[in-house]
């Protein structure tokens, strides 16, 4: 496998202490989608801007196509293209003109340029519009304009930064499956940062879930859940929730990876039976209410490591 972006041990503290990104490792494979998954303030944008040499990392290494972003900014910036959640392409122009624009911007040939604004438009389903003035565009037009803008220098790695931000939910689901469009394609390769975990479950083959500057967990969704088993059991809890838990781990059935949120307890089951469990509830004295059973998802995973609700996290 061809590694498109290479990070170690990289670490960004903005002046006046604050320490955004406290030393992480990750390999962006050619032809993934990798997410950048967390609650806000966790470091996802500080990433990106060090990956695409806007912020200076304070130590570590960050390498795009082999270019390294301190030693070789401008190659390694070359190398990539970002869509931002504000948009960047003029609204006096045509969507032609401002894919133009941006090829001239990145030195690629007029000849290239116009074959590759012709495959884009086609791709991003924008062609019946490209000679369009984009002030007349709708918000899920302007946005696969913004991605065809990104991509007109034909870049080893596209940025997406929190790409459905703000969008209402028609817009969204669109733009969702350009993106799954474009990630059936080999020569793709994909870093998005987002905090809707259904996003991330539906478009990246690997996910890293970004804590307080810190990867808490690196890996495909599909092995993420696996972790948590078949599943969980939830229950309320009256009194004081890190006893009950406690008790029920004294009686075997909570392990490690149960987690608290208000006076909620999740219990991934594993190996014990709903049964075993609940006889357990009743042994530890628990006051319990709201007991239910369910499969996990990858909310709990993200639940789990980070403590923050993605509800809240939006
Ligand atoms: P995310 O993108 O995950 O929301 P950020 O990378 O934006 O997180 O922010 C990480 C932390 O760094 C936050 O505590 C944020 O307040 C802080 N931060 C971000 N940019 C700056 C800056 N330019 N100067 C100082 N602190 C910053």
């Amino acid at each position: 496998m061809t590694t498109a972006v290479s990070v170690r041990q990289l670490k960004k503290t903005y002046p006046g202490g604050v320490e955004a990104v406290k030393g992480i490792d990750f390999d962006v494979y050619a032809g993934e989608v990798f997410g950048l998954l967390g609650p806000n303030g966790a470091g996802k944008s500080t990433t990106i801007g060090m990956l695409t040499t806007t912020v200076l990392p304070t130590s570590g290494t960050a390498s795009l196509g082999g270019y390294d972003v301190v030693s070789r900014p401008l190659q390694a910036r070359s190398m990539s293209s970002v869509v931002f959640q504000e948009a960047v392409v003029d609204k006096g122009l045509t969507g032609r003109a401002n894919l133009q624009l941006h090829a001239d911007l990145w030195g690629v040939r007029r000849e290239h340029a116009d074959q590759r604004v012709e495959e884009l438009s086609a791709l991003l389903g924008i062609d019946e519009i490209i000679d369009r003035s984009v002030g007349g565009y709708s918000g899920g037009q302007r946005r696969r304009l913004e991605i065809a803008r990104a991509l007109v220098s034909n870049p080893l790695v596209l940025f997406l930064d929190e790409p459905t931000v703000g969008l209402d939910p028609r817009i969204r689901q669109e733009l969702l499956d350009v993106i799954a469009l474009l990630r059936r394609r080999d020569d793709m390769t994909i870093v998005l940062t987002t905090h809707y975990l259904d996003e991330a479950q539906r478009l990246c083959d690997r996910v890293a879930i970004v804590h307080e500057g810190e990867i808490v967990a690196l890996d495909t969704p599909t092995k993420l859940l696996a972790r948590l088993g078949d599943q969980l059991l939830q229950l309320r809890v009256e009194g004081d929730v890190t006893v009950a838990l406690a008790a029920l781990g004294a009686h075997g059935v909570a392990a490690a990876d149960a987690y608290v949120i208000g006076a909620t307890l999740t219990v991934p089951l594993h190996d014990v039976s709903v049964g075993d469990a609940l006889r357990a509830i009743d042994q530890a004295g628990l006051s319990a209410s709201d007991i239910s059973t369910r499969q996990p998802t990858l909310d709990d995973v993200y639940l789990r490591l980070t403590g923050a609700s993605a509800a809240q996290a939006a």
